[in-house]
């Protein structure tokens, strides 16, 4: 299936992916298809008057749907307190953060709890599973805990993409890395959220788990329309993006579509360990993005 053509959303409505042409602003506000997520001069600041530390300094962006954006930045620059404030994690300071057209920043404690629960997914670096349960249990226990309807026909789908099928009864220790972080992603996509924010997914995976992981990231993209925002230190995984976001300070300072590896590279030369070859320093070109 090609890159750009139409595709299904998660909530089943046919769609048009749209590339865009040009890139958007340093601002980060883009120019084609359906917003799902957006923060409007978003600010977070830590500490008082005297040690402020401002985490995020008047940020605008919009995320796209079926679209995959990396965050990149150094450390420090305010990639996790982005997506902490756009998933309802962390409360903003100042500014707005909109998901599916709700006011998140103006949610009480329970309607972040049922925003977080029905509109957004979840992949962490360390996996974040119940160790006690089976990969088909954990798949499926936010939407239990939601008391949803399980479409098994979509499960199924789910469970033969990330290639689980024999492993649905082994629990998380019984599973290598890379088959636990698939049982993650499983779980993330089965409740076709509105948008999944993904924490260095590949973080401690090997190149080959990395290189499985994001191909399966990628075809959720392509293949559902997925939505998927994800922090990374790694070109390589970033290079599988539709999308690059670079942070400095607090900022959006690039705005990279469809960068190559080689691209991603450059915006990072001479910084030292941000240039760092992640776990796939190993492939040579751009595999994730065709
Ligand atoms: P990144 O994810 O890019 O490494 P963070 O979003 O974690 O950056 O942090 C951005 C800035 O905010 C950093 O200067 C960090 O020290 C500061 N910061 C983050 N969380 C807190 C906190 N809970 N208390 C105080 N400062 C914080």
């Amino acid at each position: 299936m090609g890159r750009h053509s139409a595709v299904k959303t998660p909530r089943g409505a046919t769609m048009g992916a749209g590339k865009a042409t040009t890139a958007a602003g340093a601002n980060g506000t883009a120019a084609d298809g359906e917003v799902v997520a957006r923060a409007i001069d978003l600010t977070k600041t830590y500490g008082d008057k005297d040690s402020q530390v401002v985490a995020l300094d008047h940020v605008n962006v919009e995320f796209m749907r079926g679209q995959m954006t990396a965050i990149m930045g150094p450390s420090g620059s305010g990639k996790s307190t982005l997506m902490h404030c756009m998933a309802g994690l962390d409360k903003p300071t100042g500014g707005k953060v909109i998901v599916e057209g709700l006011d998140v920043s103006a949610m009480n404690q329970r309607q972040l709890t049922k925003l977080r629960r029905d509109q957004i997914g979840f992949i962490f670096q360390s996996f974040n599973l119940v160790p006690t349960l089976t990969a088909e249990e954990n798949i499926l226990l936010p939407l239990q805990i939601a008391k949803r309807p399980i479409d098994r026909a979509w499960f199924d789908k789910v469970v033969d993409v990330v290639g689980l099928r024999s492993r649905l009864t082994h629990r998380p220790s019984q599973l290598s890395g890379g088959q636990q972080q698939r049982v993650a992603c499983a779980r993330a996509i089965m409740a076709r959220p509105s948008v999944i924010f993904a924490d260095e997914p590949t973080g401690n995976l090997d190149s080959h788990s990395s290189r499985e992981v994001l191909g399966f990231l990628k075809n959720s993209v392509r293949e559902y329309g997925q939505t998927i925002v994800m922090v990374t230190h790694d070109p390589r995984a970033a290079s599988y993006a539709d999308r690059v976001l670079v942070l400095a300070d607090g900022r959006i300072t690039q705005d990279l579509r469809h960068p190559t590896y080689d691209e991603i590279l450059e915006v990072f030369a001479g910084e030292g360990d941000e240039v760092e070859d992640g776990p796939q320093a190993d492939a040579t070109s751009r595999e994730g993005a065709e």
